[in-house]
């Protein structure tokens, strides 16, 4: 039986994904403002720090995985840009990097970080609020939006979803991450009823958007369907996983970009994919 740290453990995906594990018989530390083992603000940097620090010293420095769940969606409220960009991307990546060593120790740890299909769905994510999260800059994503007022914080939210997408393909691949045989993959769940899409309801505009948004087979989805995914890719069967954004939205992705992607190697990327190619797989 496996340990397992999860952040956003109080509430929705991350909640139901613990009650799965524990029932499984598996140990789980989970994070969260409330109702956790570990009671963290993962949108202050010293909140990151100590539940990075607490999740290690309580899993004895070996975890055989962990959920990065914590996330808010968009909405309005007091500084809602700065604290998605803090919650939904260092809130990930910052706890991932100090689990790194732990991870590694356990062999073949699996990481799922819950990105979500706003990364292929919502249009004009500004480029330089993505690549300022990416560079850990909260303060130049959150100035990058500005002019948007209370309607950045859709764009803001899709470019959190995006770079932690990017970081997770990134850095999966790497000597560090997949030399050191730990899974590091992104699950991208479309609308999930959980208190973050209830929420996002409730407000009149943001309500009537996410209503009409396009659901091939319709319907939102229930917290168990997701956990049902974490928990597998978590799991042995899951071995042969690695660097993979897997959506599950019952087809709003493939209805927006049907002949986007997969599309193999245009010209323009061609250099880069010789180059990786002639180079071989890093070692450790
Ligand atoms: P949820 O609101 O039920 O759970 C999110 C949890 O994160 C809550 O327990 C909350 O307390 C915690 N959290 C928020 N801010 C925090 C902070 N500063 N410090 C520590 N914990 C904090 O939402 P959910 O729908 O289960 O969301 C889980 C993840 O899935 C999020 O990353 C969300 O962006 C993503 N997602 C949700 C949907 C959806 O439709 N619900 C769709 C795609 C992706």
């Amino acid at each position: 039986m496996g340990t397992y740290a999860i952040t956003g453990s109080a509430s929705g995906m991350g909640a139901q994904a613990a009650r799965q594990l524990t029932a499984c018989g598996h140990r789980v530390i989970g994070v969260d403002l409330r109702d956790a083992d570990i009671i963290a603000d993962l949108s202050e940097p010293a909140g990151r720090r100590s539940a990075a620090a607490e999740v290690l010293a309580a899993a004895g420095g070996v975890l055989d995985g962990a959920v990065l769940a914590a996330g808010l969606g968009p909405g309005s409220g007091t500084d809602r840009n700065r604290l998605i960009a803090q919650v939904n991307f260092l809130g990930v990546v910052e706890p991932l990097l100090a689990w790194r060593p732990a991870l590694a120790a356990a062999n073949r740890a699996k990481v799922v970080v819950i990105a979500s299909n706003s990364t292929t769905t919502v249009p004009m994510v500004p480029r330089r609020t993505i690549n300022a999260l990416l560079a850990h800059d909260p303060d130049k994503a959150v100035r990058s939006l500005r002019l948007l007022g209370r309607h950045g914080s859709a764009l803001m939210y899709a470019a959190s979803k995006i770079a932690v997408s990017r970081w997770v393909r990134r850095h999966a691949v790497t000597p560090l991450w997949a030399g050191a045989g730990i899974r590091l993959n992104a699950l991208a769940p479309g609308a999930i009823l959980t208190p973050l899409l209830e929420a996002q309801l409730a407000e009149p505009m943001e309500g009537r958007a996410v209503r009409r948004f396009p659901i091939p087979v319709g319907g939102f989805g229930v917290a168990d369907q997701l956990a049902d995914w974490i928990t597998f890719m978590l799991s042995d069967s899951a071995d042969f996983l690695c660097g993979s954004v897997i959506f599950v939205d019952v087809g709003t992705d493939a209805f927006f970009r049907t002949d986007d992607w997969p599309n193999g190697v245009p010209a323009r990327a061609l250099p880069r994919y010789l180059w990786r190619f002639a180079r071989g797989t890093p070692k450790a």
